[in-house]
């Protein structure tokens, strides 16, 4: 190889691009036909008119290969179990009825059977439904999906590139299913999947596909020689069978490690390998195994999971490197556009002058045509392109937004002490026991109450003029003074103010601190027809003014019993947003904290005793190799801790968390130092008291005795059963007695129910002490 000839060949492509379109009309017409407005041909038309726009509009900004099969009509990792016919016994009937209403079936469920599990894709906010295998699945080829969509791009006379989740990360992703032993390993069943594999890779050939990508991003995790083995084994057995088109291999989000080596020395053509904020680890691993002769390298240069411009110059650096590693580099997104909005351009709100800093899904697309014909042609040919991208670097390096002195000057004045509680927490729990006067096994909730239709009516009313804030702030007041007066008779003891106002737990507080940006159309798919509008962390952070101390003690004021005061956290805040890549995670969520701790101040100051701080996002964001989590963790709870830790000895911080699995992260969970910590725990019978028990968790905690995700209500005996349950692991004096979660996406029937049974378990349990 040599390099001039991999440069002369270097070409552009991307991974998947976002699904529901310009004026998102695939999840209209998706839930049009959930409701029956919509019938399955025109949703099917409708699909494809899309996905011809999106080829196109790749092809025409000089994409030479178009991804296929990337397009869902809910989810990839679901189509997957759908192409090697991993569908679950008791979704069997409604798949063989009819395969479109069996898909959704799986996706949502019906009245009489339950969807699959839905769970986090890595470390993105995008959720996949995860597959239910056991040691009878009998796996089926079905390629119909893969060829229609790869023979439409044909027919469009593009060059195009099927995708399709790969063997060892489906595998590594599906779980037992329902009645299978939870030691039952899926990665067993590689031997059976393989040939289903092998079978949909023929079909695709034979439909006209050159190259097949296959996407492995599981390997970027730690993984056993086990499990190494079993990637060696799987690529050993697709690269050498005969009948085959040639073979990408993709990897994103991190770094492939101890699976590079097993990916360069496996008999397929090619790999893909994520060069952004993993690059210098891959360079090195690269580097480190003789490169990849005889292969093409597919560098994923420009970041396809944020929204800023590419550094174009540094990517050509990038490449020029790896340019005597293959014999063909190819320049592509680090991963899938799905993560990023479709279109920058589409932002009206925000100024001309930041506009020029963001790169949604198109404008990334432009970025890697740019950066293959420099590659392939010359930087002489991209002058005009890198000009423009050095202005537009600059002028965002340079902004007063991304740097304000007073922002700067506070956070580097920051002490250890800053971080760290007056007095350590048996003093601080006695001031609060003495301040409160709560009775043994308190009861509370997490925070919001149900959003009701009323109050979505009143925020479309402001926002389109027919009423004005004072209209709005009267009807959030008459919410506010509903709420208190039911927690107040249900005999809750601590109270909320129930967030009415709150349109999103983040975004309400994005609005308001300087230094976020919101966008109109910036729509990412979160699951299915799901779609969020993450806000851009773009400058330094500041709070021009209190943000929720007027509804806290609107609340207070009408009641006696203490209401708590309700704020999101900063780890949550940058988890659910998009965030800066010009410097470090922590000095971001430092700037947040301090913002943050003028609210947890102003609200002690106005009279709050009790003040909360949501952490729901602190195990998602954790680093998806061990060897990273160490410092993540540093920074995350020392951004809570800057957060809360600025009050008196008496006021008392919670925190809550939800999403299950907190097992790795119990000693993260203590350092916050936070006074009481809810969590979700109903559904897996308390699992969680009992692992802060064994670690030992000296502080007060609320396993969720009441199961938020349905409208189920618990009954008293059942919630009893539960706290006495939280007792064995958790001595009355630090129990609390809570739900899960927030309870917004409830209806307000069972939520009186269950917290009346919520209450009544409590009051059962304490005359038992
Ligand atoms: N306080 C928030 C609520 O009750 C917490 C939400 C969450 O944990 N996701 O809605
Ligand atoms: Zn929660």
């Amino acid at each position: 190889m040599t390099s001039k000839s991999a440069a002369a060949a270097a070409r552009a492509t991307v991974y998947g691009y976002p699904r529901q379109g310009r004026g998102r009309e695939l999840k209209k017409a998706i839930e049009g036909y959930w409701k029956g407005r919509v019938d399955a041909d025109a949703l099917r038309a409708t699909a494809a008119e899309l996905r011809r726009t999106n080829w196109r509009q790749l092809a025409g900004a000089g994409i030479h290969e178009v991804p296929t099969g990337d397009f869902s009509y809910y989810d990839h990792v679901l189509d997957t179990s759908v192409m090697v016919g991993a569908i679950p016994a008791r979704h069997r009937a409604a798949v063989e009825a009819d395969a479109l209403d069996g898909y959704f079936a799986m996706a949502r469920g019906t009245q009489d059977v339950a969807p699959l599990e839905m769970t986090k894709w890595f470390d993105t906010n995008y959720h996949y439904l995860v597959p239910e295998l056991g040691p009878d699945t009998v796996f089926t080829a079905d390629s119909a999906k893969q060829v229609a969509e790869l023979r439409e791009a044909l027919a469009l006379g593009l060059t195009a590139r099927p995708v399709l989740v790969g063997p060892v990360t489906y595998l590594l992703l599906a779980k037992p299913a329902p009645g299978v032993a939870a030691d039952f390993d899926p990665l067993t069943l590689l031997d059976r999947l393989l040939p289903v594999y092998a079978e949909v890779l023929s079909d695709l050939r034979a439909a006209g596909a050159e190259w097949v990508q296959l996407d492995e991003p599981a390997l970027v995790q730690d993984r056993t020689p086990a499990e190494l083995n079993a990637a060696t084994r799987a690529y050993r057995d697709l690269g050498t069978l005969t009948d085959r088109p040639k073979l990408l291999v993709a990897s994103y989000f991190d770094r492939l490690g101890d699976a590079l080596p097993v990916l360069a020395k496996a008999p397929v053509d090619g790999l893909a390998l994520d060069f952004t904020e993993a690059a210098a680890a891959n360079l090195d691993a690269l580097a480190a195994v003789g490169g990849l002769p005889g292969k093409r390298l597919v560098a994923g240069v420009v970041n396809g999971r944020n929204i800023w411009v590419n550094d174009l110059t540094k990517s050509l650096a990038t490449l020029g490197t790896l340019l005597g590693l293959a014999d063909r580099v190819d320049v592509a997104a680090s991963c899938s556009l799905l993560h990023v909005p479709l279109d920058a351009t589409a932002e009206r709100d925000i100024e001309p002058q930041i506009l020029r800093w963001l790169a949604f899904a198109r404008q990334k697309t432009a970025e890697v045509v740019t950066l293959a014909k420099g590659l392939a042609q010359g930087t002489g040919t991209i002058t005009g392109e890198l000009a423009a991208n050095r202005a537009a670097l600059a002028s965002r390096a340079n902004s007063p937004i991304t740097r304000d002195p007073a922002v700067r000057a506070r956070v580097g004045a920051v002490t250890d002490a800053d971080a760290h509680r007056s007095q350590p927490y048996g003093e601080r729990a006695a001031a609060q026991r003495a301040h409160l006067g709560l009775p043994l096994l308190p009861t509370t909730t997490i925070g919001s109450f149900p959003q009701t239709a009323e109050l979505r009516v009143a925020r479309a009313d402001l926002r389109a003029g027919r009423i004005d804030t004072a209209g709005y702030e009267e009807r959030i007041k008459a919410e506010i003074q509903e709420v208190i007066s039911f927690q107040e008779k249900t005999g809750l003891d601590v109270l909320v103010h129930g967030e009415a106002e709150r349109n999103d737990m983040v975004q309400y507080f994005a609005e308001q601190l300087t230094g976020y940006l919101a966008t109109q159309h910036g729509w990412v798919q979160s699951y299915g027809t799901r779609y969020v509008r993450p806000p851009i962390l773009a400058g330094d952070i500041s709070r021009p003014e209190p943000m929720t101390v007027r509804w806290t003690t609107y609340a207070q004021s009408l009641t006696r019993r203490p209401v708590k005061g309700m704020l999101t956290g900063p780890v949550t805040m940058l988890a659910w947003s998009f965030v800066r890549d010009d410097q470090p995670l922590g000095d971001t969520a430092r700037q947040v904290a301090l913002a943050l701790r003028d609210e947890v101040n102003d609200l002690e100051t106005a009279g709050t005793s009790v003040i909360q701080v949501d952490e729901p996002a602190l195990r998602e964001t954790l680093p998806l190799r061990a060897a990273d989590r160490p410092r993540y963790l540093a920074w995350a709870t020392e951004a809570f801790r800057l957060t809360t830790a600025g009050v008196r000895p008496d006021t008392q911080i919670h925190t809550h968390m939800c999403y299950a699995e907190f097992g790795d992260i119990v000693q993260a969970i203590d350092d916050l130092d936070a006074d009481v910590i809810s969590l979700e725990a109903a559904r897996s019978h308390m699992q969680v008291a009992r692992e802060l028990a064994a670690h030992g968790y000296p502080r007060e905690a609320g396993p969720g005795v009441y199961d938020i995700h349905s409208p189920r209500v618990p009954s008293t005996d059942e919630a009893a059963a539960l706290l006495r349950k939280g007792l064995e692991a958790i001595p009355a004096e630090r129990l609390w007695v809570n739900p899960d979660c927030g309870l917004k996406t409830r209806g307000w029937p069972e939520t009186r129910a269950s917290l009346d049974n919520l209450v009544a378990a409590a009051q059962a349990v304490r005359a038992e002490l």
